[in-house]
Parts: structure tokens; C-alpha cells; sequence
């Protein structure tokens, strides 16, 4: 007999029936405070019991409102991801998407009695303990903490690398919207690569320290969640009026941040984010947000050293304001789906060697001229 469970860390439906081989889907919408501006793109289960079986996954009702509108972040190039052992993931090769019934189907026949499958491959926080608990053991130097308590009473850890004191410092605020799964394996390759010993690490943290948040939002990531925190914020909106209350997440950043601008030490925000399947990349910012900081030359060198080729996104005013004061914050946002660049869907090595080569990007831009 066929079943699906979603009881797993990050794990995400509402709900599913089996009916001989074909299961129906249907993704949980991640609703904001108000019950508005839904998102429904990720998903993450579990299926046993199709081993051999002509499987076929339909996903139903893939459809979010944003800004009170209709909007659809699943499409015709969506393809989620399946693997047999939760490290190795491959993406369904044999995709329909209904655009008139909004709905996907996948095809497989599983090759073992237990399927994953996922929107992009998952990172749940136990992956990024282990990591923490190896950085630890290897770097005696890094510093590893929490930047304070979200909603539900969990740790936001953050990783500080660097020499003191350091010329500047490079903030890297990844997965405050919890599908957004490539921002933390980025997080993970930037600080693979810093604390490799490699000299053009050593390089790097000579000049530049760099705080890494990899999960800005742990309860939307251990609860499945796509957009908001456990009270339906957005982490990534209203830096303006934030209160420990509500966003306990972005209201505790914002202190990190302010005791570095007390510090004095000149400091630029690296604000990750993940496209859905249908569209391309990009980076947003002001023209300058530190004295020698141009953000077209950083998009030059992100083009240079990572698979990033999108345009630069210039505004007149910052992007970001707390109580009257512009932050310096560059918004990074990048494919999950299928990369022309790369001539294929992108894999989570991809989004590692991004977190390496935005770290040599992120020093080019800010130290050395162009
Ligand atoms: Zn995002």
C-alpha cells in the first residue's frame, strides 16, 4: 500500500489521497497575520510502499496571492526534486503542468520502498547543527553563537569569521523565507571556503570579517513553511516598525547590525534570497551603500566568480530604513531552476560554489579596485 508522510523536519502538505498508483498533492499555503498573501511552493514528503510501481505525483491547487492578487510561483519549468536517501537528489525528468488547472504532474518509478520529494533539495537545521558542530571542531577561531530567540524559542545562529580588528565587514543574512534552501547551502560554501586555511581565504578574512547568518528563520524552516515566521511575517519586510513581538527574527538581526555601526567599522548587508522556477536573477541596491562600495562593480565581480549573470538593479534610495537611517544592504536573488548559464537545473553544489565565489566577489567589491 502506498502512503505519504510529511512528519520530518521542514516536512510540508495538507493534504493527500492514493488512488492505485497516482497520489494527489496538495501543498500547504504559508498564509501571512492577516490570512492574505499566501505562498504555497514548498513542499516536502515522503512516500513509501512504490517501489517498482509506474508512480505518478499530481500536485493540485498551485496557486498563491501576492499583494491581494492572484500569482502562481509553481510552471511549466518547475521540477521538483526526488532522491532515495535524502543526500543524492535528482530532479522528476518527466513533468506535465497544467497551466488551466494549475497542476503538476511527476512521473518516477521508484527504484526503492522509500521516495523523498521536495520542491529543491532540503536544508533543514539538523544539517546545518552538524555543520556547525564540524566548523567547531576545525576552526577553533570561529566564532559561533545565536543572535537571540525566535518566536517559538529557537537559536538564530550566526558564524563570525575574522581577524581583529578587520578593515570592514561583510554581513550575510541567508533563508529568512524558508523554501529559499540554496541560501543556506551559499552560507554553507561561504564559510567552507573561509575556513579553508586556503591563503586566498586568509586573504579575504585579513581585510573583510564576515558575520553569516545560514537560517534566519528557524521556525518557518523546522515547520515547512515557505515565506513567513511562526506568527505570518515576513522576515525580509518592515525593517521600519519590526518589534520583538512579532518578528523576533529581523528585530534581533537589526541589533547585530547596529552594534557593528556602533563599532564604526565600515559594513555592507548581503541580503540572500532564491527565485521560484520561472524567474531570473538579479541584485538590488543604491548606487553606492558604502564609500567605495559600488554595487555595479560587486555585480561585475558576483558575474566574474559565481554563475550569477543578471542585471544590477539600481535605486535611487536604499533599499532599507530603520527609523529614518539607511542600512547598506544589497539584495542577492537567484534561480533555483533551470540556469542557462549552466545549461541545467542547478544542484545544491551549485549554490555551495555561489557561497565560495561570492565570498572572493564580496572582496573584490569591498577591498580591491576594479
Ligand atoms: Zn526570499
Amino acid at each position: 500500500m502506498i502512503e505519504v508522510d510529511w512528519s520530518i523536519e521542514s516536512g510540508s502538505l495538507t493534504m493527500y489521497d492514493v488512488s492505485e498508483n497516482t497520489i494527489r498533492l496538495v501543498p500547504r499555503r504559508d498564509y501571512d497575520w492577516e490570512g492574505r498573501n499566501w505562498t504555497a511552493i514548498w513542499c516536502y514528503f515522503c512516500v513509501r510502499g512504490a517501489r517498482g510501481k509506474e508512480l505518478t505525483l499530481k500536485f493540485l491547487d498551485l496557486t498563491d496571492e501576492w499583494n491581494r492578487k492572484p500569482s502562481f510561483s509553481w510552471g511549466p519549468n518547475t521540477r521538483p526534486v526526488y532522491s532515495y536517501d535524502q543526500q543524492t537528489w535528482r530532479r522528476f525528468e518527466h513533468i506535465e503542468y497544467a497551466p488551466r488547472s494549475r497542476t503538476l504532474i511527476a512521473r518516477c518509478r521508484p527504484e526503492s520502498d522509500t521516495l523523498w520529494a521536495a520542491y529543491i533539495e532540503p536544508y533543514p537545521t539538523a544539517r546545518l547543527q552538524r555543520f556547525l558542530e564540524d566548523l567547531r571542531a576545525r576552526r577553533a577561531d570561529a566564532q559561533i553563537g545565536s543572535l537571540g530567540a525566535s518566536v517559538n524559542g529557537r537559536a538564530i545562529p550566526f558564524v563570525y569569521l575574522g581577524s581583529q580588528p578587520s578593515r570592514r565587514h561583510a554581513i550575510v543574512v541567508c533563508r529568512q523565507h524558508p523554501w529559499e534552501t540554496g541560501t543556506s547551502f551559499a552560507a554553507e560554501g561561504l564559510i567552507e571556503f573561509l575556513a579553508s586555511n586556503a591563503p586566498e581565504a586568509q586573504e579575504v578574512l585579513d581585510q573583510i570579517a564576515f558575520t553569516v547568518i545560514p537560517i534566519a528563520n528557524p521556525d518557518g524552516v523546522i515547520g515547512g513553511g515557505t515565506r513567513y515566521n511562526a506568527l505570518g511575517y515576513d522576515p525580509n519586510r518592515n525593517y521600519d516598525s519590526v518589534s520583538i513581538e512579532t518578528c523576533p527574527e529581523t528585530y534581533h538581526l537589526l541589533r547585530m547590525v547596529e552594534s557593528v555601526a556602533q563599532s564604526g567599522q565600515p559594513f555592507v548587508i548581503f541580503n540572500l534570497h532564491n527565485n521560484n522556477q520561472e524567474t531570473g536573477d538579479y541584485i538590488v541596491g543604491d548606487h553606492q551603500p558604502l564609500a567605495g562600495f559600488s554595487i555595479e562593480h560587486f555585480g561585475d565581480a558576483l558575474a566574474r566568480h559565481t554563475f550569477f549573470r543578471g542585471p544590477v538593479r539600481l535605486r535611487p534610495e536604499p533599499i532599507v530604513s530603520v527609523f529614518g537611517r539607511p542600512l547598506p544592504m544589497v539584495l542577492l536573488e537567484l534561480r533555483t531552476g533551470y540556469d542557462p548559464t549552466l545549461g541545467r537545473y542547478v544542484t545544491y553544489h551549485d549554490q555551495k560554489a555561489y557561497g565560495a565565489g561570492l565570498a572572493r566577489a564580496i572582496y573584490r567589491a569591498m577591498v580591491s579596485s576594479p
